[in-house]
């Protein structure tokens, strides 16, 4: 659905990953003026993409979703306004009249940091589409985010419902000056364009944790199986092992969202080290490419 088979157009060092990794948050968005680690790992996902491809090969996402009782993702259908693609590329003004129109709770940022860096700085202040948003960190500028991120949440959100979520516990959204560690290219997080969700919530269930529950993770591996050509459909993903079905839960909620292109670069702790305990989800405007690890 619109994702483009292409890579990023930079490839980070795999190796310099494992080295300098090991932060909360740092990614090809993630770190914060400290630095980011790599985004690059092209090569090792185009070399574990075979286990992948077999298992996804075995039986549709429906089937065994209903199979193993997870929620049937791909059914899901998509929240009101913008979707996709088309979130990245919403002006400001037409953002903003469209958190109203969707009834988004929202202030708008007034902090100096954010002011001509963030191009629509808001802070969410209530549910967003029946999920609640809780920063984790100490630091109330990493609360604000640009407005296409919060829409681009908004569209998330059902997919979210139906695994039960109401509430996201996240590490940071705008960090100023962060910096993608391996290439020196501005961060997500430096605009307000990505977020790093841990936990997900769940109404009476336990929280889901991508620190725990994110499995397998094997370094390297495509996340949500090998990315499609353009017109192509994602594999399905495969049923889950014993004992990880809140692992392919959550797969399947970040794995939705990429099929739907809600986010245009999005990390797991496939990737490196840092990205062990959440996912980044960024928003990228003017690209025609996608990229996930
Ligand atoms: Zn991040």
């Amino acid at each position: 659905m619109g994702s483009r088979a292409t890579a990023r157009p930079f490839l980070g060092l795999p190796l310099l990953v494992l080295i300098i990794a090991g932060t909360a948050c740092s990614m090809p968005a993630c770190g914060g003026t400290q630095g980011e680690s790599a985004v690059g790992a092209r090569e090792s996902a185009v070399g574990a993409r075979e286990s992948e491809s077999e298992s996804a090969s075995e039986s549709s996402a429906s089937a065994s979703a209903s199979a193993s009782g997870l929620p049937d993702f791909r059914a899901v259908a998509p929240a009101p306004g913008p979707t996709g693609r088309a979130i990245a590329e919403l002006e400001p003004a037409r953002c903003r009249a469209v958190l109203r129109e969707l009834d988004i709770p929202f202030d708008r940022s007034t902090d100096e940091r954010a002011r001509g860096i963030v191009p629509a700085p808001v802070v969410p202040t209530g549910p967003v589409n029946g999920i609640a948003l809780e920063f984790e960190g100490r630091r109330a500028l990493h609360r604000v985010m640009d407005c296409r991120l919060l829409v681009a949440i908004h569209a998330w959100a059902p997919i979210l419902r139906a695994a039960g979520v109401t509430r996201i516990r996240h590490l940071s959204a705008f960090r100023p000056g962060a910096r993608v560690r391996s290439t020196g290219e501005a961060s997500g997080h430096s605009k307000g364009l990505a977020f790093d969700p841990r936990f997900f919530e769940r109404e009476g269930a336990e929280p889901i944790d991508v620190l725990e529950d994110w499995q397998p993770r094997d370094r390297g591996a495509p996340p949500c199986g090998e990315q499609p050509e353009d017109g192509e459909e994602w594999p399905p993903l495969p049923p889950p092992a014993e004992g990880e079905e809140n692992g392919a839960i959550l797969r399947g909620m970040v794995c939705e969202a990429i099929r739907r292109d809600l986010f245009q670069v999005v990390v797991t702790p496939h990737h490196n080290d840092a990205h062990a305990n959440h996912v980044h989800v960024e928003v990228v405007p003017g690209v025609d490419w996608s990229w996930n690890g």
